[in-house]
């Protein structure tokens, strides 16, 4: 029995090439034992082939071993195969059943018995064959659904992993090592299987079962069920129902049965157009036959809880999910909420001692920084809009005498009065800044000559007219005003040009006399 798992036509396409069981035993190493056949796999095996002798062949070679025999019949009057109590002999098995069924359990206790021998105590093997004998009564049962009419599908199902348990048994530290890098990494099994060994369980089940002699129809199944895309277009159905069946069996003992649940769903559904309620009709039943067939395999079955119990469990998990998730929910919006008010005081904050930072503290006027900074706004504004600017500077005439006379304190009220005065006076769309000491500004938009200079005029006068009440008398001021106007002639005129030419024009007020103004035209 030699030969390779993906020669000729059973492959086709197939992208990666099967390795035959002597070069997966190279790939391993040659200390590593892989199990061989027990003796009446090939008998039954060799029985079936010959088609004139087999019926009588195959109830002899069974009725030889009592407890194979035993097992077998509460087999065939088990719910899954529906004949309770109707089978009482191996032929009457063999004429219910028929010859493949039959010997498909068979070679399925004598298989499952020749694995289980080799235990080396580090295996958990109750989880493992409670996970396949539920596998392959899934299979079985998903089948009909699918309308996939072959008895080999249970076998197959119950074999899919056993690749997992011969790994175990013959290259033990190896496969203790594949464990905890999948544990580490959260990889499948046979992504790790591959990297680690050069082989996975499913190659590996596959090249066994060839090499045992068991048909394509039982082991190509199991090859693909980790790559059904690459599966022979004629294994397809088997390989997704094998795929869906291992799903079914992951809802039951894997945890997490909602997910496991959704994904049988999607995979039947998707591909094959069944409704929800029919996978879960099918499904259902798949405890009840599973709870017994472990039975017969000397397994306890007292895990296996009905579906509707495991999903009405996962949904109220889902529900307590749900309200946390609401719960997170409510109070992100509470923190964003929070966050967003913090924000909004950072930038209230920030606004304060930005207009601080622009701000004079004496008269309360926007400071000399402000001014340079809304000077280069405003010329670049008119420029662009061919408008006027205009631009005075005013300082208080012989301040220092006040200060002199009647104290700081009184200059410092002197200097108020001054700006309160100003802002009564000026237009809202014109800025005044105290630019310094005893020394202010006013920016004054799209004013024209005219309008500038009787502005300068009333400026004047109306500081004139005012009466300061200080702690020692009364004071009056006057101020000398000198101005420069941009008329929108001349757009090489810069900042710096206008302000020195105020500045001027007030220097020569100053020098000629004080308490009255200059402006100058740009
Ligand atoms: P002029 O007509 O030539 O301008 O004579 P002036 O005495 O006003 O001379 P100047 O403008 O050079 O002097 C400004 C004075 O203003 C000098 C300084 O003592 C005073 N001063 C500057 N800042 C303040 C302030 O915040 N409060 C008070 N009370 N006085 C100030
Ligand atoms: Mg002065």
């Amino acid at each position: 029995m030699t030969g390779r798992i993906g020669s000729g036509d059973e492959i086709g396409q197939d992208p990666v090439r099967a390795k035959s069981l002597g070069e997966i035993q190279a790939q391993l190493g040659k200390k590593v034992e892989l199990p061989s056949p027990p003796a009446i796999v090939v008998r039954i095996l060799e029985a079936v082939q010959d088609d004139d002798s087999c019926f009588a062949e195959l109830g002899r070679i069974i009725a030889a071993d009592p407890s194979l025999t035993t097992r077998l019949l509460r087999v065939a009057n088990s719910s899954l195969y529906g004949f309770s109590g109707r089978v009482k002999t191996i032929e009457n098995a063999i004429a219910i059943l028929g010859i493949n069924a039959l010997k498909n359990i068979a070679l399925s206790f004598i298989i499952v018995h020749r694995l289980q021998r080799r235990d080396n105590g580090l295996f958990d093997f109750e989880g493992f064959w409670k996970r396949s004998v539920t596998t392959a009564v899934a299979a079985k049962t998903l089948a009909p659904l699918l309308a996939y009419d072959s008895d080999d599908i249970f076998i197959s199902g119950l074999l899919l992993d056993m690749g997992i348990l011969v790994f175990h048994q013959c290259c033990t530290d190896l496969y203790l090592e594949v464990l905890s890098r999948k544990n580490a990494t959260d990889l499948p099994t046979h992504v790790v299987e591959r990297e680690i060994l050069g082989v996975c369980h499913a190659e590996l089940g596959g090249a066994l079962l060839k090499e045992w002699g068991l048909p394509k129809s039982i082991y190509l199944p199991l090859f693909y069920h980790h790559r059904p895309k690459d599966a022979p277009e004629d294994y397809r159905l088997s390989v997704d129902i094998l795929a869906a069946a291992c799903r079914v069996s992951a809802v039951y003992h894997n945890g997490q049965s909602r997910s496991h649940w959704t994904e049988v769903c999607r995979l039947l559904q998707d591909g094959y157009g069944i409704t929800e309620q029919q996978v879960r009709d099918a499904v259902d039943s798949v405890a009840v036959h599973a709870g017994e067939i472990l039975g017969f395999f000397d397994l306890p079955a007292d895990q296996m809880r009905p579906l509707s119990e495991l999903l009405q469990e996962a949904n109220q998990e889902l529900g307590k999910l749900n309200c946390g998730y609401e719960q997170l929910v409510m109070d992100l919006k509470q923190a964003k909420n929070e966050s967003r008010k913090y924000v909004d005081k950072l930038i209230e904050v920030n606004r304060k001692y930005r207009e601080l930072a622009y701000r004079d503290e004496l008269t309360g006027l926007f400071n000399s920084r402000y001014f340079q900074e809304l000077m280069d706004k405003e010329l670049a504004r008119s420029q662009r809009y061919q408008h006027s600017l205009g631009l005075l500077f005013f300082d208080i005439d012989l301040f220092k005498e006040i200060n002199d006379n009647f104290g700081h304190l009184a200059g410092d009220q002197v200097l108020r009065r001054v700006a309160d005065k100003i802002k009564q006076t000026m237009r809202t769309s014109d800025i005044v800044v105290r630019y310094g000491g005893d020394e202010f500004a006013i920016i004054m938009p799209e004013i024209l000559v005219s309008g500038l200079k009787v502005f300068a005029e009333r400026l004047r006068r109306s500081i004139e007219a005012m009466v300061v009440a200080v702690d020692q008398g009364e004071v009056q001021v006057t101020v000398s005003i000198g101005g420069a106007i941009y008329t929108s002639r001349n757009p090489e005129i810069d900042k710096g040009d206008m302000l020195s030419a105020a500045d001027k024009a007030l220097y020569q007020v100053k020098h000629s006399g004080r308490n009255r103004f200059i402006v100058v035209e740009l």
